[in-house]
């Protein structure tokens, strides 16, 4: 499944017509009405890009926005009533890849979405962010924070990513539940370790063909985890 694009927006009528014109462009979508919100939405799922509006109740969507930078990278354009020009330079300098002043054309804001994604595809090809495991069976782009299996884009959480990320980093070696919680989780540790267990449940059944003989991800018995795909040679 296609990570979703977010729709930050409180006019709950702008956000149902922005809505419905990415999901006729076959995008899908996912909405916040508040800064809160979107935050929510983000630690479940990395969104594919983001529409933000600037003027949010709970917030300015400036700060959102370096929030959005912290989390993953993905590109976002800003919606907004402010026109002034160092208003919108303001708004590239905190990492908008693209600006549109309201009231704007939905037409116009698919059109200048694909784009803001194509020059993403390009920046980020470089093959120092991409790894590939088990002749291109699993993929994982460290600059996106995005997986794909056998080809096709797997929605995971910001945690799913770190995780998978730190046991792929060295193939074969075993990590405890302890150095995984205190690498790939970081602040955000808010359980006990076996937390980590749910975390790899929750990975097995998006990455593994079958998760109950997981290919990659792989328990060692009273220790922790280690990661078992063969890195493709360039
Ligand atoms: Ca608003």
């Amino acid at each position: 499944m296609q990570p979703p694009v977010l729709i930050v927006e409180d006019d709950i009528k702008l956000a149902r017509i922005v809505k419905a014109y990415l999901e006729g462009a076959d995008y899908r979508t996912v909405h916040a009405s508040t800064m809160r919100e979107a935050q929510d939405r983000i630690a479940e799922e990395l969104p594919l890009a983001a529409i933000l509006d600037l003027g949010l109740p709970d917030g300015s969507g400036e700060e959102l926005c370096q929030t959005f930078k912290e989390s993953g990278d993905f590109p976002v354009i800003m919606l907004t009533a402010k026109s002034s020009e160092e208003e919108r330079i303001a708004g590239f300098a905190l990492g908008a890849d693209d600006y549109m002043v309201k009231p704007a054309s939905p037409r116009e804001l698919v059109c200048r979405l694909k784009a803001v994604l194509k020059r993403y595809e390009r920046g980020s090809s470089s093959s120092d962010n991409v790894s590939s495991f088990n002749q291109g069976a699993l993929v994982l782009n460290s600059l996106r924070h995005q997986i794909s299996k056998d080809g096709a884009p797997v929605a995971v959480t910001p945690t799913e990513f770190k995780l998978l990320l730190t046991l792929a980093s060295s193939p074969g070696r075993t990590f405890t539940r302890d150095e995984l919680v205190s690498r790939a989780l970081g602040y955000q540790f808010e359980g006990y370790d076996r937390s980590i267990d749910a975390h790899i449940k929750n990975l097995r059944q998006k990455i593994e063909t079958d998760p109950r003989a997981p290919e990659f991800l792989k328990t060692v018995y009273g220790v922790g985890y280690l990661f078992a795909g063969e890195p493709d040679a360039l």
